[in-house]
């Protein structure tokens, strides 16, 4: 990740690296905007050499042991500390077994060497419109957990990023883990990314379904990132799927839904016109296969 700058080295700045989150949240509070959270470093370091992020002091976390837990509680889901490494993260087993969206989406995020280091956290707070973690953990309604001085608060992904590189969090809070909620045993899911010259998608596209068999409780939520600014969570496609009618119908109207209630944006990598197409295409492919799987 390059944005052609002509600087090799970082700026000055202090390292933090406190033991507890106690200490961590003090030192956030001591230097507010001047300071950073590091996890990985692998987003951060780089947009400090280009000189498109400033910081005086960074506030490295990865000594704070409670932050790296990695727990499934059946009936009650799944949580990822904020320290834990995506690769960490795709060793569990119930990730490819109920969580198969995200398990897809973090083994096409970036490559192996960077997925050692860098953080889901991570990736979530860059809230960069293309990349792989918010479509997923938005389509199994995952929560952001934070904690600051006023507390701890939790907020769901879909409200936490708020628009390009802006996310729910002040600058003296952290986020400890993220929790995504039990998946039964009628659940689906899938992710998709077409990504062509470059590792970031045109269109990334998570769908989680569960009871597809039984009309009155079928649930299927259709997230997309890479379109817009921020995530975009497709309502009218998924209202569709209430109706009592054959899957065939069910995703040929989910598509058509698509296409006349979203409109992707155009950037240098793509335009709308394109994208759009792209997402009618994926969305059928991924919600046929959701279907022949249940
Ligand atoms: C070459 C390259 C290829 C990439 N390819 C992809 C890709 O294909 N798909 C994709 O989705 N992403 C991709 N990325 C982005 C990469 O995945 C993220 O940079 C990485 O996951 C960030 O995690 P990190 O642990 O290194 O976070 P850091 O770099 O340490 O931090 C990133 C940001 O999150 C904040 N932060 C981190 N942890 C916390 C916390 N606990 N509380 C509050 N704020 C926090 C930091 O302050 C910083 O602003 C790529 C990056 C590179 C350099």
């Amino acid at each position: 990740m390059s944005f052609g700058s002509p600087y090799f080295t970082l700026p000055r700045f202090r390292y933090e690296k406190p033991d507890t989150l106690e200490k961590a949240l003090s030192i956030l509070q001591e230097n507010k905007d001047d300071a950073r959270i590091l996890a990985g470093g692998v987003g951060l370091l780089n947009l400090m050499k280009e000189r498109l992020v400033e910081a005086k002091v960074l506030v490295d976390i990865k000594g704070i042991k409670e932050l790296h837990k990695l727990e499934y509680k059946k009936g009650q889901g799944l949580t990822i500390g904020s320290t834990v490494t995506l690769n960490e993260i795709l060793e569990h087993p119930i990730l490819k077994q109920r969580y198969t969206a995200l398990y897809q989406a973090i083994s096409t995020l970036s490559d192996n060497n960077l997925r050692n280091r860098s953080t889901l956290v991570g990736d979530l707070c860059e809230a960069l419109p293309w990349i792989d973690s918010p479509a997923p953990l938005i389509a199994f309604d995952a929560s952001v957990n934070i904690t600051g001085p006023e507390g701890y608060r939790s907020v769901k992904v879909e409200s936490f990023i708020k628009g390009m590189a802006e996310v729910d969090l002040a600058p003296v809070e952290i986020v400890t883990s993220i929790t995504l909620p039990e998946q039964t045993d009628t659940s689906r899911s899938i992710y998709l990314k077409f990504a062509r010259g470059t590792e970031f998608g045109l269109v990334n596209l998570a769908v989680v379904a569960s009871n597809l068999k039984k009309y009155v409780d079928r649930s299927v939520r259709i997230v997309y990132s890479a379109i817009d600014t921020k995530p975009v969570r497709a309502l009218e496609a998924e209202s569709v799927f209430k109706e009592d009618l054959p899957p065939r119908d069910m995703i040929s109207r989910a598509v058509e839904k698509i296409r006349d209630t979203i409109e992707p944006m155009s950037d240098n990598l793509a335009s709308g016109q394109y994208r759009k197409h792209l997402m009618q295409v994926m969305t059928y492919e991924a919600l046929t296969r959701i279907f022949e799987g249940a």
